[in-house]
């Protein structure tokens, strides 16, 4: 195993360790629950929005350290960003785990760590389990705003 990714490993177990942005959003602009049956991942993601920024962002969830390192990784990446711009980065890295090569780009910092899930394709589920239930959330939030 190369230098990399020792490196890699540390910030995935990291973010599974400690978690960052644990816990609920009361209220909040969504608040949804997702699984990932295959490997028994589950995510609850909760959202607080204020003038297009999302202002808030919390999970709770258990399963294997990919799933739950890369939904925190993704509440760190996301909090205070507008809507717009986290829907972006959700299509960033889905592409990050569809095999583009992407690690360079600074847009996701420390989320490039999660590139060598691309090796493993039953991962990638639960690499984008945090991802979906957030695009879904915000979804949800601009419908309801119209
Ligand atoms: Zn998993």
């Amino acid at each position: 195993m190369s230098g990399l990714d020792e490196l890699y490993k540390e910030v995935i177990l990291d973010h599974y360790r400690s978690p960052r942005n644990r816990g609920k959003i009361e209220p909040s602009d969504f608040d949804l629950h997702r699984d990932n049956p295959l490997c028994g991942d589950e995510v609850h993601l909760y959202g607080h929005v204020e003038d297009g920024k999302l202002v808030g962002v919390a999970f709770e969830g258990k399963g294997c350290s990919i799933s739950q390192a890369s939904t925190s990784m993704m509440t760190e990446r996301v909090k205070g960003v507008s809507v717009d711009n986290a829907e972006e980065l959700a299509h960033l890295f889905k592409r990050l785990m569809q095999g583009e090569s992407l690690a360079d780009d600074e847009r996701l910092g420390d989320l490039a760590a999660l590139q060598g899930v691309q090796k493993y394709p039953v991962r990638i589920k639960c690499a984008l389990l945090g991802w979906n239930t957030l695009l879904e959330g915000l979804k949800a939030y601009k419908e309801k705003q119209g």
